[in-house]
């Protein structure tokens, strides 16, 4: 498999120097070029979510070995998850729900993030790397406490998080100011995810930060990396199946899927399972009310020209939504006009795609937006309704699905992804069932004798852990901050 940067074809790489390298030379996004090879559904019907993930990720990532890639997928999948299933599907009569959330850090961004070291490493040995992968993330919640966990002392690695200062939930704060390893660190920006984002990015295209430090190269934990979204094609599959042995649907029948979506990396993840094989009908995109993705889809055109909304969702609190590149790429298969679109957006805020491509992109796609009040509601109702306790993102993606069905007529099966645990937001969730509770802790224990659902241990845990990391930058001063940390990691051995 070819993987070629969204920008420029010339571009290419192996799989596993596109995830060491996360972004390309010319900040395109590495592409799998699949041409037309698909996984064959029969061999991985009666599959272990782990079996599953061997064969899917050794099918994207096919430079190393099949049993390089069976040991790290036994080293991320194991008991750090409370469920042997990893992803469990349940059942919620009008569609399913697949929880995504239980692992170490309550959010669907484990089930990547655990994988991506382990392949981080063996992709290192196979290419003979001698420095110290820097891994600098921008995170709107979740990826950065999921990424922190995930790389804590793993060897030729740091990792550096940083969030904005204003939109992270009180819980997501905390799970990453607790963050233990000598290798990590962590901090505040005074701005939003976007700003964060394009932070990270500038660092990675600016060749000066590197000059003189021969022990440390970037990469990215950021689902830019294909090392995000590989593993996340395996949860698609793994619905799919789940659904054949409940006797929901027959083979090769075809199926919906309900994801609510920020940097598109989720359900880029299930294009992917679309072109390599699985039977996906539609895509559903679900927005909060910062519903850039839904407009885009509904009509072809983004437009970075409005309001920025922090909600009761923020890990999709985003404008800038880094993987529809990706998608871009490879429903037009020209990278040049993908660059043309991607310089538009940086000097004139907006692009427009021609018909052809909204065509294309409504074959595959449907975008529903949900408010706040919607959000609540769907929580509430879910809950009265079918007794499952949701978090505020997966209540966009429900309130979106439901949007969807009462609109096409559709009655086809659908998987509604699961993004979060709901204790991960314990006071806005408690606040949509009617009751007030701002102290974390306390809305946990109250959502707890309400439902019955146990609260996940890692978070319950936090309340005694010693805050390690309370510092914040300007955005201006990022550059040299980063500068001064790859100095840093550069003259440690990690
Ligand atoms: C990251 C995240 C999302 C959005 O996923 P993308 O891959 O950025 O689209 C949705 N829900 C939760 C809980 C998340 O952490």
């Amino acid at each position: 498999m070819k993987y070629v940067s969204s920008r420029n074809s010339k571009l290419q790489e192996s799989p596993s120097m596109a995830l060491i390298k996360g972004l390309a030379d010319d900040g395109g996004l590495y592409t799998p070029l699949l041409n037309q090879r698909k996984l064959d559904l029969n061999e991985l019907k009666d599959l272990t979510f782990q079996e599953l993930s061997s064969k899917i990720v050794s099918f994207f990532i096919d430079d190393l070995t099949k049993e390089e890639i069976e040991e790290c997928v036994s080293k991320a999948y194991d008991d750090k998850f409370d469920t042997k299933q990893i992803t469990p599907l349940r059942d919620a009569s009008d569609y399913h729900i697949l929880e995504l959330w239980h692992g170490p850090t309550s959010a669907f961004k484990d089930v990547a993030l655990t994988l991506l070291p382990h392949l981080l490493s063996a992709a290192y040995r196979k290419n003979d790397y001698d420095k110290t992968l820097s891994i600098l993330t921008a995170t709107s919640g979740d990826t950065g406490k999921a990424a922190l966990a995930s790389f804590a002392d793993v060897k030729n690695t740091a990792i550096t998080v940083f969030y904005p200062e204003i939109g992270v939930s009180d819980i997501q704060k905390l799970q990453m100011a607790t963050s233990k390893g000598n290798n990590v660190t962590v901090m505040a920006v005074k701005g939003n995810f976007d700003d964060c984002q394009r932070m990270v990015k500038e660092a990675y295209s600016n060749e000066k930060l590197l000059e003189g430090l021969d022990h440390v190269c970037l990469s990215s934990a950021n689902s830019i990396n294909i090392g995000r979204l590989v593993p996340q094609t395996v949860y698609y599959y793994y619905a799919y199946f789940e659904l054949i042995r409940n006797n929901e649907i027959n083979m090769n029948d075809q199926i919906n899927f309900c994801v609510p979506t920020g940097n598109f990396g989720d359900i880029l993840a299930g294009y992917l399972a679309k072109e390599s094989g699985l039977p996906i009908k539609k895509l559903i995109c679900a927005s909060n009310r910062n519903n850039i993705l839904s407009d885009f889809i509904n009509t072809g055109r983004y437009d970075l020209d409005r309001n920025f909304y922090p909600t009761m969702s923020p890990s999709m609190d985003i404008l800038i939504s880094s993987n529809l590149e990706r998608l871009l790429f490879l429903l037009s298969e020209d990278a040049s006009y993908v660059s043309s679109l991607m310089k538009k957006l940086q000097e004139d805020r907006f692009y427009e795609v021609d018909e052809t491509m909204v065509n294309k992109l409504q074959d595959s796609f449907n975008a529903y937006w949900t408010s706040e009040e919607e959000c609540k509601e769907t929580i509430r109702k879910v809950f009265e309704e079918k007794k499952i306790l949701i978090d505020p993102h997966t209540a966009v993606a429900v309130s979106a699905y439901e949007k969807y069905r009462k609109k096409s007529e559709d009655d086809t099966k659908a998987v509604v992804l699961s993004t979060a645990s709901p204790y991960k937001f314990a006071s806005d969730v408690l606040n949509s069932l009617g009751y007030e509770e701002k102290e974390p802790f306390e809305a946990m224990k109250k959502l707890n004798s309400i439902s019955g659902l146990s609260i996940p241990k890692n978070l319950a845990e936090l309340k005694e852990m010693p805050i390690r990391f309370d510092s914040s930058i300007a955005i201006e001063e990022g550059m040299d901050y980063i500068a001064k940390r790859l100095k840093e990691i550069n003259d440690a051995e990690y």
